[in-house]
């Protein structure tokens, strides 16, 4: 999408940072032993619910879109949770207004570089599909963003497709993680559409077939929503697997700018799906991963600039 949401107010609101709803969490240091445990919603400590939390992270999209995001986002990337073991920012590096000029994604590769944690990031259609030359803009996207993690020395065993490197996957703590290359916007070219979901459909199958018995959790990571209009093939691909999967799947995505949290595959009702807040008007929302088949995701939306 490309346009932000009207009336954004970048102020951060102090109210709503005291009174917003931080869920209990396990820190969890690099070798995986939860180190601290902290309860700070005002619930009672409950050592027991917190040893089940596999892991946290961190998820954004749908930044920098203004000046002074570029500003915002420094912050919300300095600012994210050291329990956040991981970064992922879901597409739309820039407003779908300015032209797609190679310094958006340098500057804004650079913001994101800073982070303390491995950060993983897919396209957005603003900086490639919308853009004016999409050729073009996706030499800068691979230039400045494939592979990004790689800026990190971690331990995260990642696999990219072979045809379509920006579609990564890797397994932590039998949480499956997959990022696709799914993008809203308007379909330029119908063969490329065509091609990237059926490769998306086939990448989401081969993971599935490498990792389903071992994995209790799916994340999955897209910039947009796998509509039935002009994303039906990926759709269709995702419903059929994950339905058979049968486990707890997170659908997360970014795109719409308005926070959703839903189940809307009526056929795969495992499958979650949370659509991020714009970046512009909350800090990156952090995800803890349970082995509690009651609450498998819990949600912390931290600071948000209104309610
Ligand atoms: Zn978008």
């Amino acid at each position: 999408m490309s346009k932000p949401t009207a009336g954004v107010q970048l102020r951060i609101c102090r109210l709503c940072a005291a009174t917003s709803v931080l869920v209990s969490c396990v820190i969890l240091a690099w070798t995986g032993v939860p180190t601290q445990v902290s309860a700070e919603s005002g619930t009672t400590d409950n050592t027991n619910e917190s040893d089940k939390n596999l892991l946290t992270f961190a998820v954004m999209g749908d930044v920098p879109y203004t000046p002074q995001e570029y500003a915002l986002l420094e912050r919300q990337i300095a600012e994210i949770p050291k329990n956040a073991e991981f970064v992922f920012h879901v597409g739309d590096i820039k407003h779908g207004v300015p032209p797609c000029t190679e310094d958006i994604y340098q500057r804004v590769a650079t913001v994101l570089a800073a982070s303390k944690n491995p950060l993983f990031i897919i396209p957005g259609d603003n900086e490639w599909n919308d853009c004016k030359k999409p050729d073009e803009a996706w030499k800068y996207w691979s230039k400045h963003f494939q592979k990004f993690d790689k800026r990190w020395p971690h331990m995260f065993p990642v696999q990219r497709q072979q045809e379509r490197n920006e579609n990564f996957s890797f397994r932590h703590r039998k949480v499956l993680f997959i990022g696709f290359n799914l993008v809203g916007g308007r379909v330029h070219d119908v063969e490329e559409w065509a091609t990237r979901q059926n490769q998306n459909v086939d990448w989401l199958h081969r993971q599935l077939d490498d990792s389903s018995t071992k994995v209790d959790r799916v994340v999955i990571l897209a910039h947009a929503f796998p509509n039935s209009h002009n994303r039906g093939i990926f759709r269709e691909g995702l419903i059929s697997q994950l339905k058979a999967y049968g486990k707890p799947v997170l659908y997360l995505q970014g795109d719409g700018h308005v926070w959703k949290k839903d189940r809307p595959f009526k056929e795969a009702q495992n499958i979650l799906r949370i659509l991020v807040d714009q970046g512009g008007v909350a800090s990156p929302l952090l995800v803890t991963i349970s082995a509690d088949d009651t609450e498998p995701f819990i949600f912390d939306r931290r600071r948000r600039t209104s309610e």
